[in-house]
């Protein structure tokens, strides 16, 4: 059966008789979920009873990976199909005053949609730069339509944010000395503080509109939606907050599950769920840091900030009724592929760039094994001089050099902490991840020297690599000024203070 309507499917994507319409394709990102953080992956208190139905009914990637264990790379590949290092997207994150963003020459996935008549539209959490006048957001990649906050949510006093029960105020502190965070609706800030609490509202109706117009008018879309959850500090609005058993995590993460079942709904009211290729995945591994308050990375090591499994890999879902058979695939696979499975599927022209994505359509359509055959992973700081710290190839995984982070503290094992410094092995840690996803049993060439030959195939695919990475001038070492962070009230002082513009209806 999917076969067959693979078939169709491409059959009707031949440009030359695209009777039916193209694909929509709707992006679901979260922020800092760890592997073991949803309900269908085995968390025990977590409630995600939509993403669980889109497991259910979709293909569930249980070896998908992101590019950089924090935010704003890891973004910067995703809409890119590219490494952060190729785009300048490093070292570390961009902040509210920063003077660098993702470069405007860079093609994101929207842009490459748009010229097929796409309409295309993000809602949540940007965090790949503002810029002077505004340079660097999203409606200058792509997106016609924008309504989100450019950058995390604890960039700033955490103005609003409550946890459960009402007015309790929650756990741990934002950034201070900065404005607080605005609400913006394509370049305009239509709130600043923004009500987090009222936040998930608007973008139901956003996204609702949204897909209800593009309907209207026989149009393909795109809808991106980065959620900042479950980013710390966690909230959640007044339908979900003390729902889950999980505490500010879980009500965080349900607020999330609440508007995938919202978009589904939309999906369906429209009568267009079966030609909408939803994806979900997110950013970076869980923010250990924050104890039982940040999220889970199962069965995996470390988190956050690393280049242990826990960092990198995620939970990843794709959905499309009828064409995508229900199921669960082992292929290695990224977020670098999604641009370029998009526009296979679009029938979209590939940018003229180095892409590092590869077309995963054999793994949705036909339950192939999938084209990527390597992974690499850059710790949060890449350089030329230590280049990748760790590389996949098939189930075997090298680390070439290890660091803890702070973002990971506070767990048991002792290598995810800030206090394990950088250390170089050579030969390199090699893990077998099918057999030991956990990274806890390294194997040695000695007790395996069938090892000698893997570990030489590992070296010739890292030095293939490096050979074609071409660092892009650093976006983020260009530093902030102050005078860039985003204020409704450009002319008033004192500042940061002054920038405040009450609450303003949409
Ligand atoms: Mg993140």
């Amino acid at each position: 059966m999917g076969s067959l309507n693979a078939l169709v499917l491409f059959t009707v994507f031949i440009p030359a008789c695209r009777a039916a319409p193209l694909p929509n394709f709707v992006l679901l990102f979260a922020d800092d979920l760890g592997y073991g953080d949803l309900g269908c992956l085995g968390h025990p208190t977590s409630l995600t009873p939509h993403l669980d139905r889109l497991a259910a009914d979709g293909l569930r990637f249980t070896d998908f990976y992101v590019t950089s264990p924090v935010c704003s790379p890891s973004r910067a590949s995703l809409l890119t199909g590219r490494y952060q290092t190729r785009s300048g997207i490093y070292p570390g994150v961009l902040y509210p005053g920063s003077r660098g963003g993702l470069p405007l020459n860079e093609t994101t996935i929207a842009e490459v949609l748009k010229p097929l008549g796409y309409a295309t539209a993000m809602m949540g959490k940007w965090h790949l730069g503002l810029g002077a006048g505004g340079t660097y957001l999203p409606t200058r990649q792509g997106f016609d339509h924008y309504l989100g906050i450019p950058y995390s949510h604890d960039m700033g006093p955490c103005q609003n944010l409550t946890c459960f029960p009402p007015d309790v105020k929650c756990f741990g502190h934002c950034d201070t000395g900065v404005v607080t965070v605005p609400l913006m609706h394509g370049e305009t800030i239509k709130q600043q503080p923004v009500d987090f609490l009222e936040l998930e509202e608007k973008y139901n109706n956003f996204a609702s509109e949204f897909i209800q117009t593009a309907v209207n008018k026989h149009q393909p879309f795109f809808l991106y939606y980065p959620s900042h959850h479950t980013h710390y500090p966690q909230y959640a609005g007044k339908n979900s907050v003390g729902r889950s058993l999980r505490g500010p995590f879980g009500d965080s993460l349900l607020e999330f599950d609440s508007t995938v079942g919202n978009i589904l709904q939309t999906l369906k009211r429209t009568s267009i769920l079966n030609n909408t290729l939803i994806f979900f995945t997110g950013d970076n591994g869980p923010s250990l840091m924050r104890m039982s308050r940040g999220g889970n990375a199962g069965l995996l090591k470390c988190g956050k900030g690393t280049t242990y499994e826990g960092g990198m890999r995620e939970p990843a879902i794709a959905h499309w009724p009828g064409i995508i058979r229900p199921g669960v695939t082992h292929s290695l696979s990224s977020t670098l592929d999604i641009l370029p499975t998009f526009a296979r599927l679009a029938g979209a022209q590939l940018p003229s760039v180095q892409l590092d994505g590869v077309d995963m359509t054999d793994i949705l359509l036909h339950q192939g094994p999938g084209k990527r055959e390597a992974m690499f992973f850059y710790p949060t700081n890449p350089s030329e001089k230590y280049s990748v710290f760790a590389v996949r190839m098939g189930k075997y995984k090298a680390h070439y050099y290890t660091q803890g982070s702070a973002l990971s503290d506070t767990t048991p094992d002792q290598d995810c902490h800030v206090t394990s410094f950088l250390k170089q092995h050579d030969p390199p840690l090699l893990f077998d991840l099918e057999s030991d996803p956990s990274e806890n049993y390294s194997l040695s060439t000695k007790e395996h020297p069938e090892l000698v030959s893997v570990l030489q195939q590992i070296q010739a695919f890292k030095d293939k690599f490096e050979a074609s990475m071409q660092f892009g001038e650093s976006e983020i070492a260009k530093g902030t000024d102050p005078a860039l962070e985003p204020c409704c009230t450009p002319q008033c002082t004192p500042k940061p203070e002054c920038c405040q513009c009450g609450t303003l209806s949409l």
